[in-house]
């Protein structure tokens, strides 16, 4: 079994087609707004593999040089995996919510708008990452990564499962109500308000797993006061797609 999850181009293929059945279907019965396939689905699928094959590897290579690994306590070692697993979450996702709020600022912000160009919010739109976006996202889960030194075969590529679902979890395009859950958790609701595009949405809601960071930061913006129909996605800026895909 770990033979086949091991091999990136098996594991990677069951992923996607488990995210197509899952968040494809939940978006079928429950979508929001009408999406139109043929002008966005061939771009999306062509981002999620550049993402695969050229992104991931690419920022891994630089993460090399640039990275640095927690100084963490020899004690935290002996905690049981799933405390373990629970700080290293907690932690990363504090360093990626201040990297996201990073490359809003103007000096980066060329770092991160490829993510922001689709016009239309759902499950696969989410996927474009800049190389130099990822480098800088990688930074705070490398931190992290010494409290899962001494874990199961599995974590590596469980955390990177998780990643995906999270990532396709926050872009979906459905009409739930979430009110509960936008108090602790990112959510569609939230992050699609992220991806405005009107001034007074710019700085709102940078979470990428918990959405407790914009609430003690003052970033955060409830779906509750937002109408949901009269939001507009995508970016203004007109680059070359090398630019996008690079983050110059
Ligand atoms: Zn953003
Ligand atoms: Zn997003």
């Amino acid at each position: 079994m770990s033979r086949y999850l091991t091999n990136p181009l098996i594991f990677n293929g069951l992923l996607f087609v488990a995210l197509v059945l899952v968040f494809g279907l939940a978006e079928r019965r429950w979508r929001a707004r009408p999406i139109p396939w043929r002008s966005v689905l061939v771009a999306d699928i062509a981002a999620t593999l550049f993402y695969v094959v050229i992104v991931a590897q690419a920022a891994q290579f630089l993460n090399r040089w640039i990275a640095v690994r927690g100084p963490w306590p020899a004690l935290l070692g002996e905690w049981p995996l799933w405390a373990r697993l629970v700080l290293y979450l907690v932690v990363a996702d504090f360093g990626a919510y201040w990297i996201h709020r990073l490359v809003h600022l103007r000096p980066f912000w060329r770092v991160h708008r490829w993510h922001h160009l689709p016009t239309r919010m759902y499950w696969l739109a989410g996927t474009r990452s800049s190389i130099l976006q990822q480098t800088l996202f990688n930074l705070p889960y490398i931190f992290a990564s010494p409290l899962l030194d001494v874990s199961p075969w599995w974590i590596a590529s469980g955390l990177f499962a998780l990643m995906a679902v999270t990532n396709s979890w926050m872009h979906m395009n459905v009409r739930w109500q979430l009110g509960w859950l936008d108090w602790f958790l990112v959510t569609p609701r939230s992050h699609e308000i992220h991806h405005s595009d009107r001034p007074e949405h710019y700085q709102s809601n940078f979470g990428v797993l918990l959405s407790v960071w914009d609430r003690l930061f003052g970033t955060f913006c409830s779906p509750r006061q937002v109408d949901a129909s009269a939001l507009r996605f995508g970016i203004s800026d007109k680059v070359p797609l090398a630019r996008l895909t690079i983050g110059l």
